[in-house]
């Protein structure tokens, strides 16, 4: 028996076993043994879901061996990747090929096959989430076969297992639509909230990669603004020190030394976030993209995220706003903005709709329950969906209502998958019973 927690300290479980399979043939070989021995077996890829996606009662397979690149096509700028890949791996493996992926979140801890199996995501009013990046899958299914499948092959599959939160089988390979290298110029600095919500759409379009953080109880946002350049231009990266003391020190490790006080005595944290927000200097640097997309998060959080439609956004923004307000909450961590373009992938959070993503952070060592749930109303109100890897309270019945291609994930799932070997109490909740 093995017992695990996930990063936000938001689920826990205990594994009969975990298994490590070193390459395909015994990847089979456990799910052919786990069918006989009457018991189920889930993927987990790097425990940075939020919820207890990933767990089961049965065995808990890793693919940390199965990572790397296995093709490369440079005309195309098709890359494939072993599924366990960590995306922190990404610029060692592309960079020989003199490529990238196209957009990235926030951190790269997560695996290629978790990152995209829950709808991982950046920002860019252009860019779709990691999943849309996806041009291929090999999977392993329940009956111990391995298939490939893309937009031309068993395309439902495809579109249903891209982000399938592991219900469809293990995946083993990714297949990745990639980019030449490039660099990013990033602009980092405060702003009135309201000049920002003020021409929302305008700001979102005015860089390729635009993101804001509001700290509740202030009246400001720290905006984000990254335009892409070609991998040549001349790069004038963070300096060492400064990323020390701004990453390292101001954006971790004060703010967990804020985030432990405000817990003791929550009435500063008013005062706290607003020096916070007074002290974030302008900084701009120009670094290879993904030094500028992504950075260390060392303060364990809980995190909720939903999508809107994007030209709602401001509005439902000042709706929580006002919540936070009028329910006297002291919340010491920012809400996160971003956008992305709409996809075609079935279980998209932008699936056919241009999106804006609000998210909700509480300290771990914080209740997130009450803030959440009261948020949570007024972004289903707003049509919300959302984020498959971070808390949400919804079921199947609610979510069908917001995805138009919900049965077909369903018919998909059981056509596959009949006797839910890779089922979960958490897929029974927000995917229904399998058939
Ligand atoms: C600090 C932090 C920052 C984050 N930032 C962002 C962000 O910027 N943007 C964003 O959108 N999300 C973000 N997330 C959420 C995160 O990207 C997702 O939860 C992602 O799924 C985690 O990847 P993982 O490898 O840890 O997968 P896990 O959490 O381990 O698993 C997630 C799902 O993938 C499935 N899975 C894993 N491997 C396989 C496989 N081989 N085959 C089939 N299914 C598989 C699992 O069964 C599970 O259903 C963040 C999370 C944290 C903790």
């Amino acid at each position: 028996m093995k017992r695990w927690r996930n990063w936000g300290r938001s689920a826990d479980a205990t594994f009969a076993a975990v298994a490590t399979p070193r390459n395909e043939a015994e990847l089979t070989a456990l799910i052919v043994a786990t069918v006989r021995a009457g018991q189920r077996i889930r993927p987990m890829g790097a425990g940075h879901s939020f919820t207890p996606v990933a767990v089961t009662d049965g065995i808990s397979v890793r693919l940390d061996l199965l990572s790397g690149v296995r093709s490369v096509e440079p005309d195309s700028g098709l890359v494939t990747l072993g599924a366990g890949t960590r995306l922190r791996d990404l610029p060692t493996l592309l960079g020989p090929h003199k490529l990238a992926v196209q957009n990235l979140g926030d951190i790269d801890a997560q695996s290629i096959a978790g990152a995209i199996s829950t709808g991982t995501h950046g920002t860019g009013t252009a860019f779709t989430g990691m999943a849309g990046q996806v041009r291929g899958l090999r999977i392993a299914l329940a009956d111990g076969d391995i298939v490939d499948c893309s937009a031309s092959q068993r395309p439902e599959l495809f579109q249903a297992a891209r982000i399938g939160l592991g219900a469809f089988g293990v995946i083993t390979e990714v297949t990745l639509q990639c980019v030449p290298q490039f660099a990013l110029a990033a602009d980092e600095h405060p702003e009135p909230l309201e000049a920002v919500l003020d021409g929302f759409d305008d700001r979102m379009r005015s860089a390729d990669h635009v993101e804001f953080y509001w700290f509740p109880h202030t009246d400001r946002a720290l905006v984000k603004a990254n335009h892409r350049l070609p991998a040549d231009a001349e790069l004038a990266p963070v300096p060492r020190w400064r990323s020390l003391v701004d990453d390292e020190l101001l954006s971790n490790g004060v703010f967990a030394a804020t985030c432990a006080a405000g817990r003791l005595a929550p009435t500063v944290i008013p005062s706290i976030n607003r020096l916070a927000t007074a002290v974030v200097s302008q900084r701009q640097y120009t670094d290879l993209s993904q030094r500028v997309f992504t950075s260390p998060r060392r303060v364990r959080f809980r995190e909720m995220e939903y999508a809107v439609p994007r030209t709602d956004l401001p509005a439902v923004l000042r709706e929580i706003r006002a919540l936070i307000g009028t329910r006297g909450w002291r919340i010491s961590f920012p809400l996160e903005i971003r956008v992305a373009a709409a996809d075609d992938v079935w279980l998209s959070t932008a699936y056919q709709r241009d999106s804006a993503y609000i998210a909700l952070h509480r300290y771990f060592r914080e209740p997130f329950a009450e803030y959440f749930l009261a948020a949570e109303r007024i972004l289903t109100a707003a049509g919300g969906r959302p984020h498959w890897g971070k808390l949400h309270t919804l079921d199947a019945a609610r979510l069908a209502e917001k995805y138009p291609r919900f049965a077909d994930v369903r018919r998909v799932r059981a056509a596959v998958d009949p006797q839910n070997l890779f089922g979960n109490a958490y897929l029974d909740r927000v995917l229904g019973p399998v058939g």
